[in-house]
């Protein structure tokens, strides 16, 4: 067996139907006083639903969550938390709400109690993103990583199928660029399998069955799985790109994962046997990557970044953008490697098997 370092992250998980009830005694066994409630507008009710929950110890709702954090957001939303006294945070929603914790975290330190309600992810990880003038900049610090995560599947019932769809395969993204990470390690990969076989289980039962509390467990048993796996190790061609490709050409965050992670897999899995053989059981079949395009067609995603946003005459310049740092990839990063992989992801055509 190959030599590993392995750290494992803090943190505090809460998992089952029903697990809200548990919030309030969640943040007394913390001894928070004020805690700010965050949500995007759309998710207001929901945040009123937890505010009214903890009742003294809350500090009010937040509702100006956006996707990728503005800056200007993330401000007016730190001077919120100031303005009200609040001594943690607990943000309701995805990765855009939690984000936005995470940028209060960031400035003040306070502790962020996470209530997933997609499969984003981003309450397992220390990794913050901010974004100024068009450009998002992320980071790694502890002090973002929620001490505290309640996941309640009765919360993913309201996940319609077209954010359902593509927020699983976002977290399955996860899980497989983690098997091929630099810093990748038995312990993570062993997680990452398993949040790719319950994903790849779920998903598509609760497209069919949006009602099926089981499939709606283990999805986000996955989410969970997925996230842990993200924020251990670190990145590689597929993440580098979605990067890319979300903050130079704003296209939609987990929209973008979908119709890459085929075509990074496929680029990749040669040269990680490891990979190949996890995916291989994970999705019981012998072409992880066209089986992950199959995946995600079945769960009616688009396939085509064309039809996400993207312009047949920024490719050029995405796969520039894309290798212009060099990073760490397990096959080496090429520039007209990348621009073909990027043109398959484009038309939105399955990967041919090696
Ligand atoms: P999101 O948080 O933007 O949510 C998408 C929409 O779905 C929002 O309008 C939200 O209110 C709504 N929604 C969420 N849960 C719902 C539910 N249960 N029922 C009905 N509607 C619901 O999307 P996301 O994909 O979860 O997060 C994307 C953001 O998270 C991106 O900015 C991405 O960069 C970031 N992210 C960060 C990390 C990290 O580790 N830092 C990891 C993954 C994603």
């Amino acid at each position: 067996m190959r030599e590993f370092a392995y750290e494992a992250l803090p943190g505090r998980v809460v998992f089952g139907v029903g697990s809200l009830d548990q919030l309030a005694d969640e943040v007394a066994r913390l001894g928070i006083a004020k805690a700010l409630v965050l949500s995007t507008p759309h998710q207001r009710a929901q945040a009123e639903d937890i505010s009214a929950r903890l009742g003294d110890r809350s500090a009010g709702v937040y509702d100006k969550a956006e996707m990728h954090v503005p800056i200007a957001v993330a401000k007016a939303a730190r001077e919120e938390a100031q303005r009200l006294g609040a001594d943690a945070c607990v943000a309701v929603g995805g990765g855009s709400t939690i984000g936005l914790g995470k940028a209060i975290a960031l400035e003040f330190g306070l502790p962020i109690i996470a209530v997933p309600t997609t499969y984003a992810g981003s309450e397992m990880t220390p990794i913050w993103g901010l974004t100024e003038d068009g450009v998002k900049k992320t980071g790694r610090d502890p002090k973002v990583l929620p001490t505290t995560v309640i996941y309640d599947p009765n919360l993913t019932l309201t996940l319609p199928a077209f954010i359902a769809g593509p927020s699983g395969m976002n977290a399955i993204a996860h899980c497989v660029e983690a098997m091929y990470s630099e810093t990748a390690n038995p312990i993570i990969s062993m997680m990452a399998e398993e949040g790719v076989c319950s994903l790849a289980r779920a998903l598509p039962i609760i497209i069919q069955q949006p009602d099926n509390m089981e499939a709606r467990s283990e999805a986000v048993y996955g989410a969970y799985l997925s996230g842990a796996s993200l924020g251990a190790v670190g990145m590689a061609l597929h993440h580098k790109l979605c990067h890319a490709l979300g903050g130079s050409f704003n296209l939609p965050h987990a929209e973008t994962h979908t119709a890459v992670i085929p075509h990074a897999t496929a680029y990749n899995i040669d040269a990680s046997p490891d990979t190949k053989e996890r995916l291989s059981r994970a999705l019981r079949t012998d072409d992880p990557a066209g089986a992950l395009f199959d995946l995600a067609v079945s769960l009616g995603a688009k396939m085509a970044l064309s039809d996400v946003g993207m312009k047949e005459e920024d490719l050029d310049r995405a796969a520039d953008i894309a290798t212009q740092n060099p990073y760490f990839n397990p096959r080496p990063v090429t520039r007209d490697g990348i621009r073909a992989l990027l043109d398959d992801a484009f038309h939105g055509r399955r990967p041919t098997k090696a």
